[in-house]
């Protein structure tokens, strides 16, 4: 049985409230569904309630299914709702939820958590699908002042390229582990931060995926000199 913890690790505040609850899940329709990468997907419903930029809700097939957290993808003023995917072959959900198409239904959660992103001078770092959060902040209009960092395999995995080439410009930042390409920095997220000789320690810095690059990167930014209360994470698990 699975139990959703808080969605959110604020640096220096301890351990991930338990939320034991189950979700109480709406219905809604499916407006479309994009496959944006080899099996990776933007799902998009009609927005039915007010969130701030950074929450995540639950998704489930059923109502009494016990929910799936994703991040909101899309600007809290925007009519749609979109979610950013990739299917896990062996999960319950994804495998389901990337065969829906216009006008089926799936159930969701209103919004919940509070990694939010101040406005101003500051750092989003990203792997895989956890630049979902960043898309729905720079789409409600907080990326001035931005860096992003963005961790990938391939030149396939920065979803929403487009949107933050022209939103951040030069403060985008593409890390490809795998696969070498034009404009990209060939290597991990850790490696681009530790290659820099010095990182502001009076701004923000905002990571969200895997625990493993959270965990990895905090450490960097730690040694670097950044106080622990300066790293906000949100850890996809
Ligand atoms: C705060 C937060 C935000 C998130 N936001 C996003 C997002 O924006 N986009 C995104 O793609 N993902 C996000 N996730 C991850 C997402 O919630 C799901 O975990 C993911 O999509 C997989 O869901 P699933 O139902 O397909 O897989 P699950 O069924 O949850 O399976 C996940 C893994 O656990 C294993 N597993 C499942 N059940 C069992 C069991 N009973 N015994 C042993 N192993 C088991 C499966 O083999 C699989 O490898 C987020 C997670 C958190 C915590």
């Amino acid at each position: 049985m699975l139990h959703y913890p808080g969605s959110v690790r604020r640096g220096g505040s301890g351990p991930v409230k338990n939320m034991k609850k189950k979700l109480k899940l709406t219905k809604v329709k499916v407006s479309r569904q994009r496959e944006i990468a080899p099996g990776v997907f933007v799902l998009s419903f009609p927005r039915i309630w007010d969130f701030t930029a950074g929450q995540v809700i639950g998704i489930g097939g059923h109502e009494t299914d016990e929910a799936r957290l994703y991040s909101i993808a899309s600007g809290e003023l925007d009519d749609e709702v979109d979610i950013l995917y990739n299917i896990n072959p062996e999960g319950k959900l994804t495998p389901w939820l990337a065969l829906l198409n216009t006008a089926d239904t799936l159930w969701v959660s209103e919004p919940f958590g509070a990694f939010a992103s101040e406005p101003g001078n500051g750092w989003w770092i990203a792997s895989g699908t956890g630049i979902a959060p960043f898309s729905s902040m720079l789409r409600t209009g907080l990326g001035a002042g931005k860096k992003v960092l963005h961790g990938g395999r391939n030149m396939q995995s920065f979803y929403f390229r487009d949107q933050f080439e022209a939103g951040i410009g030069e403060n985008y930042i593409r890390c490809s582990s795998r696969e070498d390409g034009p404009g990209v920095f060939h290597g991990r997220i850790t490696k681009y931060l530790m290659e820099q000789p010095s990182l502001p320690v009076d701004e923000k810095y905002y990571l969200c995926g895997s625990a493993e690059m959270v965990v990895d990167v905090r450490d960097i930014l730690i040694d670097k000199g950044v106080p622990f209360e300066n790293i906000i994470s949100e850890i996809y698990f």
